[in-house]
């Protein structure tokens, strides 16, 4: 996008450019995968082209380009002491454009879209890197963007996701969420803002033939969902030449400034098993007659988790939990049917893959018993994070100088799913967490509160992390 352009006669400011962007992808549903394409002809490469016909007066204020001195013009962060510079004078180029590209992310977190629908933003991804000179690609649904930027047959790969969730917003800023029971709860406007940056900064060293061999972005869509987007990426040939691939995740229970870097598990597998008992039903008076469904429930609620974890090794780190249970209507009377339905989360690739074999004959053979039947309906969620080693010593020395090594902790495990987790049964790669609480704010909204927010510095910081991350990464040759 023009804010990013240098010659300000040629462009418009970036109000006027990020609004128009929006406005433009609005209509992506027309445009489809034309909307790369048109942008070129309005890049910095043709610049006598007229851009200014379809501009559009109610620019809202999460658009509005702030004011020098205002909070969001001085959110990026100064390069930290001990922290390594950028080749090329990137980091003063970044500095400059620190408040564009927070005004960027408060556009997307104002225009949430739920897993699926990210055309919009898709779209405005798309724009923004043509603008800078690359050649962004969207997915066949339109709603994901995949950029090379450099040349070479090794690839190192970047992954953003796209996508919001479907709770309201319940902050009170400029910013907050345009559209109802939708918002940026997981910080992925944020990780989508930031691998934006890197594009763009990647971009500048690409140019002047400064980028030591070829970096994808991968904007990805429907992270939140099951079936989740990267399959989708993944059969668009998004790995394809990938040597190594590497995302971050917003972590409030770090502060801003801070990383969070772990080799080995690092979010686990999620899967969904639901439980549909089903018997003659009858009076509670006579449960020998029939099959007391209740009675069978209850031993699967109870029998069923604790089973697993003496036939799962428990380094593997196995947890089944029910979150729904449903039977009967009438104390006095025996139902003919129940269900539950609960998690099944793992932190081990091998026992996630028997996971559900296993799970299957513990009920059946709970059940067996009890004189009713039992069905067992088990949905793979993502697999469990499991970082590379080298590839998470690789990001760790990144962060150590992006940020200065003393800004770089250890991780915790998450129990939590994360669909990166694909990516990483194809190829090495590591995720880490970019912290993003405001120190002594004493506000700490988990991801997935309605009202999570981020120190917005942690974009900038970001930026810097994944930059020399994509930079370390082409130079080391075994990954
Ligand atoms: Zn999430
Ligand atoms: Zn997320």
């Amino acid at each position: 996008m023009s804010a990013f352009d240098n010659d300000a006669n040629s462009v418009p400011r970036l109000a006027e450019r990020s609004y128009q962007g929006i406005r433009d992808a609005a209509r992506s549903d027309h445009y489809q995968n034309d909307v790369a394409q048109r942008h070129r002809f309005r890049s910095r490469l043709s610049k006598s082209y007229p851009i200014h016909s379809d501009r559009e007066s109610d620019v809202t204020t999460a658009l509005t380009l702030p004011e020098s001195g205002s909070p969001l013009a001085s959110s990026w962060p100064e390069t930290p002491p001990g922290a390594d510079p950028l080749p090329g004078q990137l980091d003063r180029w970044l500095a400059s454009r620190g408040a564009e590209l927070v005004a960027v992310r408060r556009h997307i977190h104002a225009h949430p879209e739920l897993s699926g629908q990210e055309f919009e933003t898709a779209a405005l991804v798309a724009r923004e890197l043509a603008v800078a000179g690359l050649n962004p690609r969207f997915l066949p649904k339109g709603n994901g963007v995949i950029c090379d930027i450099g040349h070479g047959d090794r690839v190192i790969a970047l992954r953003a996701d796209l996508d919001a969730l479907p709770l309201p917003d319940g902050k009170d800023v400029p910013y907050r969420s345009t559209v109802d029971g939708v918002a940026h709860a997981c910080g992925h406007d944020v990780h989508t803002t930031i691998l934006l940056g890197v594009g763009l900064a990647l971009a500048q060293l690409a140019e002047r033939d400064e980028l030591p061999g070829r970096v994808r972005l991968i904007f990805q869509p429907a992270e939140e969902c099951i079936p989740s987007g990267a399959p989708d990426v993944i059969d668009a040939g998004g790995l394809k030449d990938v040597a190594g691939i590497y995302a971050l995740h917003c972590a409030p229970q770090l502060p801003v400034g801070l990383v969070g870097v772990r080799s080995g598990p690092f979010t686990a597998a999620a899967d969904t098993v639901e439980v549909k008992l089903a018997g003659p039903g009858g009076h509670t008076a006579r449960p020998h007659l029939t099959a007391d469904l209740i009675h069978a429930l209850g031993r699967v609620i109870v029998d069923v988790p604790s089973l697993l974890d003496r036939r799962v090794d428990p380094r593997a780190g196995v947890s089944m939990v029910w979150g729904r249970v449903h039977a009967g209507e009438a104390y006095n009377a025996i139902p003919g049917e129940g269900s539950i339905k609960g998690t099944v989360r793992v932190l081990n690739r091998d026992a996630w893959r028997e996971a559900p074999e296993l799970i299957t004959k513990l009920v059946q053979d709970v059940v067996a018993g009890t004189g009713a039947s039992a069905e067992v309906i088990y949905t793979r969620g993502v697999p469990p994070v499991i970082n590379d080693r080298m590839a998470s010593a690789i990001i760790a020395g990144a962060a150590g100088a992006a940020l200065g090594p003393d800004r770089v902790v250890e991780a915790e495990i998450s129990m939590g799913g994360e669909d990166f987790a694909f990516y990483l049964e194809q190829v090495p790669g590591a995720m880490i967490r970019l912290g993003t609480s405001t120190p002594g704010s004493g506000v700490k909204l988990d991801i997935h509160q309605s009202g999570f927010d981020v120190d917005e510095r942690a974009i900038g910081y970001g930026v810097r992390v994944m930059v020399h991350t994509a930079l370390a990464a082409l130079s080391t040759p075994s990954l």
